[in-house]
């Protein structure tokens, strides 16, 4: 067994999974003063969450059953609804048509029915929703949801996360225009979530585990990566630089590649400039009332309403609960210089205006409405997205560097398959330890 360290770069989920599943011992580099990224919980108003509500579901039954013993868990039924036109349509969309006014329940099921885009082909991402639910749930929703979390037309992207969706049988569809109750997405109708402590609890408990193997360096930004020509990496971070003959990144391409030296190749440059992300504003809102209903989120299609979608955290267990409030967490994305640009008081004033505007919560109800930003939140799937990203993979793998993670490997992942990439980056590690 080989016994040196490998060099891992960043200190959230993947990094800790990562460190996890090998065999031999592990350093991460992290630029922040603590561990999790994405998974890290805040506390606001006395209350603790995560970068937008992080619930736990997977189709992987060890992958699920790994995350779900690392700390107690709630197992909550999820309840989401859609805003449309001043009514909660339960989600998925299609599965509650009769919710709709009369004139868009009748457009819905006519133009699912009777559907002429059902035999091209799903090209985009926008094709895509017209094939498989017709004009009338595409246009009322679909198109506008999307249109509004990822700031990207749904033509100009691909099918890569949409592809996943299941066809939703006509029967369903048909029974719930209606009036009859059905229900989509089954995996997704049950979730867990920490107790306490939110996500970033999961992110202790991980650390805790792999201790004795595993080297924490916070505060630790990358500076420089050296690609020595005969193999193995001089790695210089948070001031201290070391030599390692494994390294795998779990920090963003865009923070990795212009560290790297010799620096990569100019149509390696030019794919990475071409990637694009959304980031996050995230805002904790309390109010002594809300109309929300007992839902855990309300996804907000229109396009004059600055957040895509709200969550009650009330709905998580009794440990974000706070007497005398509601805390309710309102998320937008958005990209540099766009019209959610804007510094972080002025969007909790512009979420507030907007609960208030809905009617969600008013205006002289709320106590409290606070700001944080985030960078790197979604990774978007334009229609450029899979052969640039495959350009800078594979290039950063013929120099020896693996990468795993959401914004390593440029993929609009959750915590599960983070978890999923993790282990199978481990297991070929392992097996190269081994021999
Ligand atoms: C709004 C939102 C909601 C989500 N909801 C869910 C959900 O409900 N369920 C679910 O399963 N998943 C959810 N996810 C996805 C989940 O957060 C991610 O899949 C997971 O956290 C990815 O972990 P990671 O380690 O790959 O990446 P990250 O968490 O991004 O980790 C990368 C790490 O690298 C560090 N880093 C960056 N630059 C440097 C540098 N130069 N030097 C050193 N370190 C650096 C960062 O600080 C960070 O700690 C959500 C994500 C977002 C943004």
């Amino acid at each position: 067994m080989n016994r040196e360290p490998t060099c891992i770069l960043g200190g959230g989920l993947s990094a800790l999974s990562l460190a996890h599943f090998l065999e031999g011992s592990s350093v991460i580099f992290e630029k922040e003063d603590r561990l999790g990224g994405l998974c890290r919980s805040f506390e606001t108003g006395g209350v603790c969450h995560d970068i937008g509500p992080h619930i736990f579901f997977s189709r992987d039954k060890e992958v699920l059953e790994f995350l779900t013993s690392l700390t107690p868990m709630n197992r909550l039924r999820r309840s989401n609804k859609i805003f449309y036109r001043g009514r909660f349509v339960k989600y998925p969309f299609e599965n509650e048509l009769s919710a709709l006014p009369d004139a868009d329940r009748d457009w819905c099921l006519e133009t699912f029915i009777d559907n002429p885009y059902r035999d091209y082909p799903a090209e985009n991402m926008a094709a895509f929703f017209y094939k498989t639910f017709g004009e009338g749930i595409t246009r009322a929703y679909l198109e506008p949801y999307n249109r509004k979390i990822w700031k990207f037309e749904p033509a100009l992207m691909d099918t890569q996360m949409v592809e996943r969706i299941p066809n939703p049988p006509p029967e369903d569809i048909i029974a719930s225009a209606r009036g009859e109750s059905t229900e989509g997405y089954l995996h997704q109708l049950h979730f867990s979530y920490p107790e306490r402590g939110g996500t970033g609890s999961i992110i202790r408990s991980l650390a805790g585990k792999s201790r004795v193997r595993l080297d924490v360096r916070l505060s630790s930004p990358l500076e420089k990566v050296r690609v020595n020509p005969g193999g193995g990496f001089r790695v210089t971070a948070g001031g201290e630089t070391g030599d390692y003959s494994r390294l795998v990144s779990t920090i963003p391409v865009h923070e990795l590649l212009p560290r790297l030296d010799p620096p990569p190749p100019p149509e390696v440059r030019s794919a990475l400039e071409k990637l694009k992300y959304n980031s996050i504003h995230v805002t904790i809102v309390q109010t002594a009332r809300h109309s929300l209903g007992d839902n855990l989120a309300v996804l907000v299609p229109r396009p004059d309403i600055s957040f895509h979608r709200v969550t009650r955290l009330d709905y998580l267990g009794e440990n974000y609960r706070r007497p005398g409030v509601d805390t309710l967490m309102a998320e937008i994305t958005f990209r540099p210089g766009d019209r959610f640009d804007l510094p972080e008081e002025e969007i909790a004033e512009m979420v507030a205006a907007d609960l208030d505007r809905l009617g969600f919560a008013p205006r002289s109800g709320i106590k409290l409405a606070s700001t944080r930003t985030f960078k790197y939140a979604y990774v978007i799937y334009d229609l450029d997205h899979r052969k640039n990203t495959d350009t800078v993979l594979s290039w950063l793998r013929s120099i020896g560097i693996e990468s795993a993670g959401r914004f390593a490997a440029f993929e609009y992942i959750n915590m599960n398959t983070a978890v999923e990439m993790a282990r199978t980056c481990a297991r070929r590690i392992n097996d190269e330890l081994r021999t």
